[in-house]
């Protein structure tokens, strides 16, 4: 039996927390129901699920679809596209059995790649790999979920490149059901031999438009500011999420003109988090005084998740007294800071 190898390669870095990464978990689901009512499919198609961020990691080695069951979705630091597709030729090398003499190997392997971020590395040289000895033996469909997306080093790649303009449920939706329709698609075209090309299922453009140019593949401006924390009682990294103002804040006789954010919210990560997260620090910073909205820890219910220290580790109070820093064990006298202090923007 010739399988139809399908491999979903997930961007779940920090700037996935939350809806994005949300809707993704409920959509691999809807995905997965969906496809198992197609007799084509469940016959043919083989599903992996790879997770990225800084690193990437197999959630789901290829497996047929009535024994697969949806991952939970981790989150890590970074987006390095490099190590995504790195990640996914050694899958391709490991599990996709090639054609020999004697024998029909599986069918092209069909990759969907979702990213939402530019990505934090330079995948030049492995983009270069790619293209040589796979490009022509992979069908890879890349998605830009949000404007945010920067797809210019996937453009180069390969020819099927898209954007979810704005990523609400009901376009979220719709997206897993052109993923499960392409995947039912080109099951029923190998049921008649090798396709020549891809055939992709017609999907709806109020929701996806089809990337023709670099300039339509490259991000607009920034977005979002994460920040990393970590819970002083339970040990395990958090995100605090904020989002760039629209406007700016203006009454009759004041006016702040200076970018400014405000907390989408705060999102527990678990241990998982730093085995994706790419090591190296970061150097950005952004100073406190433009960041809108403090939350409590999402792990210990703590009512100060911006708590900081002289090490750098933002990490969670429960008001003003002793404290042990959870990045350098330092033991320390919490008091309400006075005027804005400066902390470390997390990458990707
Ligand atoms: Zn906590
Ligand atoms: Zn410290």
């Amino acid at each position: 039996m010739r399988r139809l190898p399908v491999f979903l390669v997930v961007d779940v870095s920090e700037s996935m927390a939350g809806e994005n990464l949300r809707s993704l978990q409920e959509g691999m689901e809807r995905l997965i129901k969906t496809l198992r009512t197609d007799p084509y499919a469940l016959e043919t198609a083989y599903l992996s699920v790879i997770a990225f961020a800084g690193r990437a990691k197999t959630l789901t080695p290829l497996v047929e679809l009535v024994a697969f069951y949806s991952p939970r979705l981790p989150l890590g630091s970074g987006t390095s596209m490099g190590a995504a597709l790195e990640h996914l030729m050694g899958e391709i090398d490991r599990n996709v059995k090639r054609s020999t003499p004697e024998q029909k190997g599986d069918f092209k392997p069909l990759v969907f790649l979702m990213t939402d971020g530019k990505s934090t590395d330079d995948p030049t040289a492995v983009l270069t790999r790619w293209k040589n000895h796979y490009a022509s033996r992979v069908n890879l469909v890349a998605i830009g979920i949000g404007p945010y997306a920067s797809l210019e080093a996937l453009s180069t790649i390969t020819p099927n490149v898209l954007r979810i303009e704005s990523a609400t449920e009901q376009d979220f939706k719709k997206f897993i059901d052109w993923i499960s329709a392409s995947v039912s698609t080109q099951s029923r075209s190998i049921g008649s031999g090798e396709p020549a090309a891809v055939s992709l299922a017609k999907f709806d453009d109020s929701v996806m438009k089809k990337i023709e140019t670099i300039a339509q593949a490259t991000a607009v401006d920034e977005d979002f500011v994460v920040i990393q924390g970590r819970c002083q009682t339970t040990k395990l990294p958090y995100l605090l999420k904020y989002e760039r103002a629209k406007q700016a804040l203006a009454t009759r006789d004041f006016r702040m003109d200076a970018v400014h954010y405000n907390l989408v919210g705060v999102f527990a990560a678990e241990r998982d988090f730093d085995e994706l997260s790419d090591p190296r620090a970061s150097a950005r910073t952004i100073s406190t005084e433009s960041l809108i909205g403090s939350p409590g820890c999402p792990h210990c219910g703590a009512a100060y998740a911006f708590a900081a220290c002289s090490c750098g580790q933002i990490f969670c109070v429960q008001g003003e007294g002793q404290a042990t820093c959870p990045g350098c064990q330092k033991q320390l006298n919490m008091s309400m800071a006075e005027g804005d202090f400066d902390v470390t923007r997390s990458r990707g």
